[in-house]
């Protein structure tokens, strides 16, 4: 543990901390070595995590890396991290993040960017490390942690686990509780794990999964023992490769390592085979609609009076109050969001735009169900480049492109991970993405195992 403190210390020029807990974490370790002397260890006993700050942890300040929620300390324990703590994790800190979870490079938190452990050979340029859960993907890619949490709405723990070379998954929609983690899109949100490898996120991910009551979309199901059901072996196995993320124009690097991950699965004994999902063009703006519709709802409990910040001017209304705190607490793209959201559920607009996207979302969920039928799991890249530098995606739409591959399977809920499959030319981590039928995280995991 004191290694650990001491690391995290000496990385603070990566930005992966908003807060650090080395008390909490010596308590922690304190408790491990009581719990190993009596011979009653747990799954996690004494690991060492760091828990991404959009859920809420007992005393300690959680944030979601926003101004408004700035000095918030949570009276609460979210169920996921009191599930860790009570398989024997330590936590070393609260990670950065993009603001609210929303970003594709954490470069919208309050808190300022992380930065990637990894540089590009021969240039000295800072690189994103992916985001939102850019913090979580810093701090075990330099091994601070051994590993974090992270939670995934369009892609934020599989796009930044490609971008720094570990893994990451986002298993079925409800498999973990969202209880006390700050709601972005609430029918998107997912908790999931980022380890260095796919056995640690089977470990982590049984821990952090399983039915709460205070979670109405929490599934009432059986947790499967991750970590007994790899083994690497795909025979009988079919992935399929969705012709339509064979984007024109992808970048030839991605293409390859695709190619080269598809023969690796046939390798372990897997069949390829094609399939197609024909709605994946209308996934991005189904997604750019529903995301934002629902995070202007849940942001609308920000007002000054429930949490965080408050601005009130001289004689400032309650009205005026409200809108002095959103203004200075919220950052420009969670702004953005909240005027998308705004806008697309508005009277006039409800129809064309939301009422649309719900039921795009559904042809997209009968895409997957029907490729389905013809495979097991399918392979695509993560994400369709390497980590970019800072400021190289300013137009918020060429940010939102880079999500193209991860959103869908959010929209349909399904488990999806992205695992560590190779070098781009300039030594850059890249990742690819597995997907699987709802409630099959162990043939993703499997898949993904027979890959790293
Ligand atoms: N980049 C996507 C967005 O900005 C996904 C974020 C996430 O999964 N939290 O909405």
């Amino acid at each position: 543990t004191d290694s650990h403190i001491a690391a995290v210390e000496s990385a603070r020029a990566l930005n992966a901390f908003i807060v650090e807990t080395p008390d909490h974490a010596r308590a922690g370790a304190t408790a491990a070595d009581a719990a190993l002397a009596k011979g009653e260890a747990k799954p996690l006993t004494g690991i060492p995590l760091g828990i991404k700050d959009l859920f809420a942890t007992q005393g300690v300040q959680t944030t979601a890396a926003s101004k408004i929620l700035e000095g918030f300390v949570p009276q609460y324990e979210s169920t996921v991290t009191s599930q860790l703590f009570a398989d024997g994790a330590v936590m070393l800190g609260k990670l950065n993040l993009d603001q609210f979870a929303m970003g594709s490079s954490n470069e919208t938190s309050a808190f300022g960017n992380v930065i990637s452990p990894w540089r590009a050979e021969g240039s000295n340029r800072q690189l994103v490390p992916g985001g939102s859960s850019g913090g979580s993907a810093a701090a075990v890619s330099a091994r601070l942690v051994a590993g974090a949490t992270g939670t995934d709405t369009g892609g934020s723990i599989r796009q930044p686990a490609a971008f720094v070379g570990i893994a990451g998954i986002k298993p079925t929609y409800g498999r973990c509780s969202r209880w006390g983690v700050v709601a972005f899109a609430s029918s998107l949100d997912q908790a999931g794990p980022m380890a260095r490898d796919v056995r640690d996120c089977a470990i982590l991910l049984k821990s952090m999964s399983g039915y709460d009551p205070k979670d109405s979309t929490s599934l009432n199901l059986p947790v499967p023992d991750f970590e007994a059901a790899l083994t690497g072996d795909l025979r009988g196995v079919r992935v399929g490769v969705p012709k339509e993320y064979r984007l024109e124009g992808l970048d030839p690097t991605i293409d390859a390592l695709w190619t080269q991950g598809l023969a690796w699965l046939k390798d372990a004994g897997a069949t390829i085979v094609d399939v197609s999902l024909p709605h994946t063009k209308y996934a991005l703006p189904t997604y750019y609609i529903v995301a934002p519709a629902e995070a202007s709802s849940n942001l609308a409990r920000y007002d000054g009076v429930r949490y965080g910040l408050r601005v009130t001017p001289d004689g400032a209304s309650l009205a005026e109050m409200y809108s002095a705190t959103r203004a200075a607490g919220f950052g420009a793209e969670v702004k953005r969001r909240i005027m998308i959201g705004t806008y697309v559920l508005s009277a006039g607009f409800y129809d064309a735009y939301y009422t649309q996207a719900q039921k795009v979302r559904t042809l997209i969920s009968r895409d997957f169900t029907e490729a389905f039928e013809k495979c097991d799991v399918l392979l695509t890249p993560t994400a369709p480049s390497a980590a970019f530098a800072f400021g190289d995606k300013a137009d918020p739409l060429e940010m939102y492109l880079n999500d193209v591959f991860t959103v869908p399977s959010s929209l349909a809920g399904l488990p999806a991970m992205s695992v560590p499959a190779g070098l781009s030319p300039t030594g850059l981590p890249l990742g690819l993405q597995l997907i699987g039928r709802a409630l099959d995280e162990v043939g993703v995991l499997n898949a993904g195992y027979a890959i790293e």
